[in-house]
């Protein structure tokens, strides 16, 4: 049976055109996805059944008996910590807060490790974004600044950007003009009107002589800026005024340098700067698929996006101290729950070591590198392929994932449930 419309739960540009074949439990083909949708709809490597550590290793054991432990685990503690959530739905992140809150606990996204900094520059100076069909249809000047798309997010030039046709560039790829900042040269830069590259930590610095040229005071730059000649600033800030509608989009390379927020609030001012003269929008480049989703749901539920500490009985946020690193690297955790991410992978080595010493559990269809550092794992259901829900786009746009089949795995929703249920029996009313 072949599905058409299906939204690929990989990255956050979250396609939603690809065609999939199916044969009753089995995904047979895939069209329209690049590679890395190719390999999550695909790639076979599932987890068969709740796991548990033993003295030797693991041991198979019962979801009934998985799910008790793991309510157990996270009642008897101080301090648990419910980690994850940008890889799965919206409804799963939902009962996860209620949970947190049920077991005054932190609750904190991935965001906390990517996009946080673009999340208080934010709060300080607002956002200026669009929708990427906005993108599409209007924008001749595309900048990616510390990203690389054609890696990261395969398919974001196709289908909004560099080779996107829209209802007011009929030729795309020769009418709109691309500009890439990064530290060194990519395969998006490779195709570039203009790669710039910035020495390591100079984002902040370059982003203000930008401003100052686009302010009309081209005489005060000096010969070179983090390693990029005024000669360059001043044609790069030409192209960015030349256009009619410009798109800023920016990565980890901008949000983890040295600067973080204050980088991307400096990259927020230019785009104000810039729409003094003309149109500019910016947008992050959201990773995992449901990240932004994250932040939404986190912040109708709570007020806050990330980071939200329930141990005082109400909402408590203050990145820096509530961030899961910063409370793992305090060693203050003493249990934590991981729900559709992989801090094994993307913690700080202290944090990881800190994890495998306290009891962890992880639900996630896959064994990945937090296994390793987990006493249980539950597999679930992938959202998109045999579970279904609400996932934001990166640009924000809600969109419905869909079940392709039912398959065998309970999905993270009823996971949850069943672990709420427990959670709150034990505390009583
Ligand atoms: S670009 Fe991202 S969402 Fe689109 S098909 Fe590739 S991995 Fe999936």
């Amino acid at each position: 049976m072949k599905i058409e419309d299906v939204v690929c739960t990989f990255c956050g540009c979250l396609c939603d055109d690809l065609v999939v074949e199916v044969d009753g439990r089995r995904v047979v083909s895939v069209e329209n996805g690049c590679t890395l949708a190719n390999e999550k709809f695909m790639g076979d490597h599932r987890l068969q059944s709740p796991i548990r550590r033993n003295g030797k290793g693991w041991e198979h054991i019962s979801y009934d008996d998985a799910i008790r432990e793991t309510a157990e685990i996270l009642c008897d503690a101080d301090r648990p910590i419910l980690y994850g959530w940008s890889g799965t739905h919206g409804e799963a992140q939902s009962i996860g807060i209620h949970l947190a809150e049920l077991l005054g606990a932190l609750v904190d996204n991935t965001s906390t490790v990517c996009h946080g900094p673009s999340i208080l520059a934010i709060q300080e100076v607002g956002h200026p974004g669009c929708t990427l069909g906005q993108v599409k249809n209007r924008a001749d000047v595309v900048v990616y600044w510390g990203t690389n798309p054609i890696d990261a997010h395969p398919r974001h030039m196709s289908r909004y950007t560099t080779f996107a046709d829209g209802f007011f560039l009929k030729e795309a790829f020769r009418d709109r003009r691309l500009i890439v900042v990064d530290v060194r040269k990519t395969e998006s830069a490779n195709i570039a009107d203009e790669f710039i590259t910035i020495e390591p930590g100079g984002d902040y610095a370059v982003l203000s002589a930008l401003r100052a040229i686009v302010r009309g005071k081209r005489e005060i730059i000096p010969p070179s800026v983090s390693g990029v000649s005024r000669e360059q600033l001043f044609r790069v800030a030409d192209l960015l005024l030349s256009a009619k509608f410009g798109a800023i989009f920016f990565g980890l390379g901008l949000t983890m340098s040295p600067g973080k927020y204050k980088n991307v609030r400096n990259a927020i001012e230019l785009t104000e700067e810039l729409s003094r003269h003309t149109k500019y929008t910016i947008s992050p480049m959201r990773g995992h698929w449901n990240v932004y989703g994250s932040n939404e749901v986190f912040t109708w539920i709570t007020g806050y996006p990330y980071a939200v500490d329930f141990a005082r009985g109400i909402a408590f946020y203050n990145p820096g101290e509530t961030t899961s690193v910063d409370v793992l690297r305090r060693k203050e955790c003493d249990a934590c729950l991981v729900v559709g991410s992989d801090p094994g992978a993307h913690f700080p080595k202290a944090c990881a070591e800190h994890l495998a010493r306290i009891p962890t559990i992880q639900i996630d269809p896959h064994t990945n590198a937090t296994t390793h550092l987990s006493r249980i794992q539950i597999p679930v259901a992938v959202t998109g392929i045999d579970a279904e829900g609400t996932a934001y786009r990166m640009d924000g746009v809600p969109i419905r994932t869909r079940m392709l089949f039912k398959g065998e795995y309970p999905s993270d929703t009823e996971i949850l449930e069943r672990l709420y249920t427990l959670v709150k029996e034990a505390k009583g009313p």
